[in-house]
C-alpha cells in the first residue's frame, strides 16, 4: 500500500489531481457544517448580483439564489450521483463480466450478446430513453448512467476473466474441490479487482459529466433542488448578459473532471504491475555504460576476452553488484563452463557481453568484453547491433518463451537470417530447413512449417539452437539450455552441441548449475559465487581436485551412477544478496572451515598453472575435499 502511494506521488500530475481533488471532496463533505445561505431561498430583488459583492462571495442567480451555496450544494449532490452511478456501474459490470467469463460458453454468449446489443446505441440516446421510461428525477438520471456504463465494464472485466479462468492456479482450485462461488471469490476476484478500480477511477470522470448532461438537460435534478448539471442549465439563458452564472458551475465541473482524471491516470500507472516495473520508461538498446577508472589492456587471450567486467544494477539508492570483476576468455573450438547457484550473477555475465542487460537499471561499471581485440563495452549500438547473432548468439533456457507463438518457426528462423543479410523467401526456406536439419530435427521440410506449440520442449530447444546458428556465430552463449528440459533429452542437446563445436569450431560459454553437464562438455569451467569467480581451471582438474570449499560442495549435490551410497547434501545457509555483499570471502558465512582471516580482507584469485581459485584455506588434496 504505502507502495502504491510513493509510486502515485511520484507522478506530479496525478498529485496535483489527488490533492485538488481531496480538497472538492472536503468541502462537498462539510458543507452542511458551513455558514453559507440556503441555496433554495429566492430573492428576486437581488437577481443576477455580480461576484464579490456583500454578501454573496460568487454572485446570485436569475431567483437571487445565492451562488456559493447552490455551488457548494450543487458540488456534493454531483458528486454523490457520479460516484454512486460508478460504483453501481463497476459492481453490476463486474459480475457480469466475471460470470460470463469464468462460465464460457453459452452462458459467455447470451450475456455478451445482451451486452452487444446495449453497445449498440448511442450513448446518451439510450440514457434519454431510460430517463423518458423511468420519468425525470436524479435517482433515474444515476440508474441510467449507470446502466449505460455497465457494457464497458462488463467487457473489460470479461477478457480479463476468461485469462485467468484456465490458468493453472484456477485448474488446482477445481483439484482441489472448490466450488465455482470460492473459485469465483477466492480466485478470480482478487486477480480482476485492480482492474475494476482501474476503469473505475478512469470513467468516474466521465460519469459525473454525463450526470450532469442529463440535469442539464432538465432530466436529473429538479428545481429548486441544485446539482451542477441543472445549475449550468438554469443559466443558459442568461448567458451572454450574466455568465458568471454559468462560469461557476461550469469551472467546477472543468476541475473535478481534470482532477478525477488525473488522479485516474495515476492511479492507473501506479497499480498495473507491468508499468510500475518501469515499461513506461523506455529499456535503453544497450545497456548503460558508465566506466570509471582504467580500462584494462587486451591481453590477446582468445576469441571473446571477459576482463575484470563489473554489471550493477541500480536501483532506488541501492546498488546490486551482480557482476564484480568477471575475468574470463574463450578460444575458437572450446567450450567454457560457468556454473554457480542461482543468483550468482551467470546470466547478467553472459547478458553484459552484448549489452543485453536491460537499463535501467543495469549499468556496466567497469572492465572490458574483448571479441578479436575489439572492446565491446561501450561500443556503438549500431556496432553491437550488427554482431548481435552475426558474432555472438545467444540460447536461452526456455525455448518457448524465445519464439513467437504465432509465427512458424521457419519464419523465425528466415526473420533471423534477415536481420543481418537480404535473402529472398525461396532461399531462406532452403536455408531454415538446412538449419533444422543441422540440428537433427526429423523430416525438417514439414517442420519448417511448424508452430512452436506444436513440437515438443526438446524439439523447441533445437529450433533454439538452429536460430543461434541461423547466421554461422563463432561464439555461442548458452544460459542453461537444457534446464527445462528432461535427461535423455538433455543428453541429446548436449552431444548435439558438442558436435556442432567440433565441426563448426564454435567457442561455447555454457551456463548451468550442474556439475554432471560441465563433465560432459566442456574443457573448462569457472565456478562464480555471489558475481565473482572463486575456482577456474581445466574441467577434468577441477572435477578431479576441487579446492575451493564451495565448489566441493556444489559437486557433492550431484548423484553418481554407480557411485554407491552417498548423502546428498545441499549447501546450507543461502548466497549472499549481492547489494550486501559482505567484506572478504562472500562464501565465508556457509563455509566450514572459515577462519577469522577470511573476512577481514578481500580474497584474490590465486593458485598456480591454470587452476585458479579464490581462498585463503583451499584443498590441497581430493581425499580432504570429499570429507
Ligand atoms: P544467475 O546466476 O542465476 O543467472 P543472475 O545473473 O540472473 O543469476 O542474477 C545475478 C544477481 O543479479 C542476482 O542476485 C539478482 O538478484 C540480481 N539481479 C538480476 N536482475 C536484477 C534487476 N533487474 N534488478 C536488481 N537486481 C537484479
Ligand atoms: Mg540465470
Amino acid at each position: 500500500m504505502s507502495a502504491f502511494l510513493k509510486l502515485l506521488a511520484r507522478n506530479r500530475l496525478a498529485l496535483a489531481g489527488g490533492v485538488v481533488l481531496s480538497v472538492v471532496v472536503l468541502l462537498a463533505i462539510i458543507t452542511p457544517l458551513l455558514p453559507l445561505a440556503d441555496p433554495n431561498v429566492t430573492n428576486t430583488a437581488a437577481r443576477f448580483t455580480k461576484p464579490f459583492s456583500e454578501g454573496a462571495l460568487l454572485g446570485t442567480d436569475h431567483l437571487g439564489r445565492d451562488l456559493l451555496s447552490r455551488l457548494m450544494w450543487g458540488t456534493r449532490l454531483s458528486l454523490a450521483v457520479g460516484f454512486a452511478a460508478a460504483v453501481v456501474a463497476a459492481t453490476l459490470g463486474a459480475a457480469i463480466g466475471i460470470i460470463a467469463g469464468y462460465y464460457g460458453g453459452r452462458t459467455d454468449n447470451l450475456i455478451m450478446r445482451g451486452v452487444d446489443l446495449l453497445m449498440a446505441f448511442p450513448y446518451i440516446l439510450l440514457a434519454l430513453a431510460i430517463v423518458a421510461a423511468l420519468g425525470p428525477g436524479l435517482f433515474n438520471a444515476l440508474i441510467a448512467v449507470a446502466a449505460v456504463n455497465v457494457p464497458f465494464f462488463a467487457r473489460n472485466i470479461r477478457g480479463i476473466t476468461v485469462g485467468i479462468a484456465h490458468k493453472e492456479f484456477v485448474d488446482a482450485a477445481k483439484l482441489a474441490g472448490l466450488t465455482h462461488r470460492q473459485i469465483i471469490l477466492k480466485e478470480i476476484l482478487p486477480n480482476v479487482v485492480p482492474v475494476i478500480v482501474i476503469a473505475m477511477s478512469t470513467t468516474i470522470g466521465w460519469m459525473i459529466l454525463e450526470t450532469a448532461g442529463l440535469s442539464f438537460l432538465g432530466l436529473g435534478s429538479q428545481p429548486p433542488q441544485a446539482d451542477l448539471g441543472s445549475m449550468l442549465g438554469e443559466a443558459r439563458s442568461a448567458m451572454i448578459a450574466n455568465p458568471h452564472t454559468s462560469v461557476v458551475p461550469g469551472v467546477m465541473i472543468l476541475i473535478i473532471v481534470m482532477s478525477i482524471n488525473l488522479l485516474g491516470d495515476g492511479v492507473r500507472d501506479a497499480l498495473d504491475p507491468r508499468l510500475k516495473s518501469g515499461a513506461l520508461s523506455r529499456p535503453m538498446a544497450a545497456t548503460r555504460v558508465e566506466r570509471s577508472g582504467d580500462i584494462p589492456e587486451t591481453e590477446g587471450k582468445g576469441l571473446l576476452e571477459l576482463q575484470n567486467l563489473q554489471t550493477q544494477f541500480h536501483v532506488g539508492n541501492r546498488i546490486y553488484k551482480a557482476v564484480g570483476g568477471v575475468s574470463l576468455n574463450v578460444e575458437k573450438g572450446e567450450c567454457l563452463g560457468i556454473i554457480g547457484e542461482s543468483g550468482s550473477g551467470k546470466s547478467v555475465t553472459a547478458l553484459s557481453v552484448m549489452g543485453l542487460v536491460a537499463s535501467p537499471p543495469g549499468v556496466i561499471t567497469g572492465g572490458a568484453v574483448r571479441y578479436e581485440g575489439e572492446d565491446l563495452v561501450g561500443a556503438p549500438y549500431g556496432r553491437l547491433r550488427d554482431m548481435r547473432g552475426r558474432n555472438v548468439a545467444y540460447i536461452f533456457q526456455d525455448p518457448l518463451a524465445t519464439l513467437h507463438p504465432l509465427y512458424r518457426v521457419g519464419d523465425q528462423l528466415i526473420e533471423a537470417i534477415r536481420a543481418h543479410r537480404p535473402i529472398s523467401e525461396a532461399e531462406g526456406r532452403t536455408k531454415a530447413i538446412e538449419l533444422l536439419k543441422s540440428v537433427r530435427i526429423p523430416n525438417p521440410e514439414k517442420r519448417v512449417s511448424d508452430y512452436p506449440h506444436e513440437m515438443s520442449g526438446g524439439m523447441r530447444q533445437r529450433v533454439g539452437i538452429a536460430m543461434a546458428l541461423a547466421n554461422d556465430p563463432d561464439v555461442i552463449i548458452a544460459d542453461e539450455p537444457t534446464t527445462a528440459l528432461d535427461v535423455t533429452v538433455q543428453a541429446q542437446i548436449l552431444s548435439l552441441l558438442d558436435e556442432l563445436r567440433r565441426s563448426r569450431g564454435l567457442a561455447i560459454v555454457f551456463i548451468t548449475h550442474d556439475f554432471g553437464v560441465v563433465a560432459q562438455l566442456c574443457d573448462r569451467v569457472a565456478v562464480m559465487y555471489g558475481g565473482r569467480i572463486v575456482e577456474e581451471g581445466p574441467t577434468t582438474d577441477i572435477l578431479d581436485r576441487p579446492a575451493h570449499p564451495y565448489t566441493a560442495r556444489l559437486m557433492a549435490c550431484v548423484p553418481e551412477l554407480g557411485g554407491g551410497k552417498r548423502r546428498l547434501e545441499a549447501i546450507p545457509g543461502l548466497p549472499p544478496a549481492v547489494d550486501r555483499l559482505p567484506q572478504g570471502c562472500a562464501f565465508a558465512a556457509r563455509c566450514d572451515r572459515v577462519q577469522e582471516s577470511c573476512q577481514a580482507a578481500d580474497v584474490p584469485l590465486g593458485g598456480e598453472g591454470l587452476h585458479a581459485v579464490r581462498c585463503l584455506f583451499p584443498f590441497t588434496s581430493p581425499q580432504e575435499a570429499a570429507e
